[in-house]
């Protein structure tokens, strides 16, 4: 983890680039339905939040990934109706830290689209600082019930972590500190399993990261724990025949 001393010098160069980072601490600041009002011209109407619980939303997930298997492509927007509709206030069912991986877009695999999902990805599927503050806004200001910590086959991020531990490799730039919080998984994966290392890395890696979460978050997201409101999963996606593996999923 980063530490959260960087996260006002960050947020200054941002505002100050753009203003929008600016932006997003006031309205965070501001009760989400207040907010929504205020910000809604007269004639465009705030959807109501979901009332899904995270079951529901878990449930949906998984329907999702079952249409994705079918065929089913995700709803279409072509006259811009669910565009109009979100476009003062967002009520997805979902966070989901996923990797960057370009074979696995999470709105596809799970059937899901405008307004729905609430991803962070990167590659490995870590949380560092800012992929914590993005799920605690989540969860904290949209209410987001579900949090899905999602890994893949060969994922190339847990590939290169795996060869730092067995073969003392090295990578250029900043590649060696991004696979860094994934080598505890990998040593995690060779004492536990002798199987596949790589496969078991990426499913220790996300059941590292989703008992982190579990234990470590900050009370925004612990209370809704307990209070049943939230619940964090871990999955796997299989490259091969497209199925979305949940576990963890207490
Ligand atoms: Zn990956």
């Amino acid at each position: 983890m980063d530490d959260y001393q960087g996260k006002d010098k960050g947020l200054t160069r941002r505002a100050m680039m753009g203003g929008t980072a600016l932006g997003f601490a006031a309205a965070a600041a501001a009760p989400l339905a207040s907010r929504a009002s205020a910000l809604a011209p007269p004639d465009v109407a705030v959807p109501a939040p979901p009332s899904l619980t995270p079951d529901q939303a878990l449930a949906t997930l998984k329907r999702g990934n079952r249409d994705f298997l079918s065929g089913k492509t995700p709803r279409q927007d072509g006259d811009g109706r669910r565009r109009l509709e979100i476009a003062r206030a967002q009520h997805p069912i979902a966070v989901l830290v996923s990797c960057s991986d370009s074979r696995v877009p999470p709105e596809l695999l799970f059937g899901r689209g405008l307004g729905e999902l609430f991803i962070i990805r990167n590659a490995g599927n870590t949380i560092d600082t800012v992929a914590m503050g993005s799920l605690e806004y989540a969860v904290a200001e949209l209410n987001v019930p579900l949090v899905v910590v999602m890994g893949h086959e060969r994922c190339g991020a847990v590939a290169a972590a795996v060869s730092v531990v067995e073969d003392g490799a090295t990578f250029p730039g900043s590649i060696g500190q991004m696979v860094e919080p994934i080598i505890p998984a990998v040593l995690d994966a060779r004492r536990a399993r002798p199987g596949d290392l790589l496969d078991a890395s990426v499913r220790a890696n996300v059941s590292r990261t989703v008992s982190r979460l579990r234990q470590f978050s900050e009370p925004m997201v612990l209370d809704r724990l307990r209070q049943k409101r939230l619940r964090i999963v871990g999955a796997r996606y299989d490259l091969d025949d497209g199925t979305v593996d949940f576990f963890d999923e207490a």
